[in-house]
């Protein structure tokens, strides 16, 4: 689709979505393999800090824009803005 397109369009509100944090919306896009890999990092804190994970991801290309190591703590202590992270 062109912006061109979208343009015609009208956007879906949002309110209609789950919110999901940047970490959610990763673990649903990687492939399955890759989303194990993320939920491995994301079960030991004490190997991987926050920080370390949102590097990696960085590293792997996984995201495009920098994401902070505090927004991964918050999905791991559940404080975050996914609303059924049973959906992992
Ligand atoms: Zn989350």
């Amino acid at each position: 689709m062109s912006l061109a397109e979208r343009a015609k369009q009208r956007p879906e509100p949002r309110r209609n979505r789950r919110q999901k944090c940047t970490v959610q919306l990763v673990l649903e896009q990687l492939p399955a393999e890759e989303a194990e890999g993320l939920a491995t990092m994301l079960a030991d804190p004490k190997v991987w800090p926050g920080a370390e994970i949102a590097r990696a991801l960085i590293e792997e290309g996984v995201v495009d824009r920098p994401v902070k190591g505090s927004t991964i703590q918050r999905h791991r202590r559940g404080d975050c803005s996914c609303d059924d992270r049973s959906a992992a």
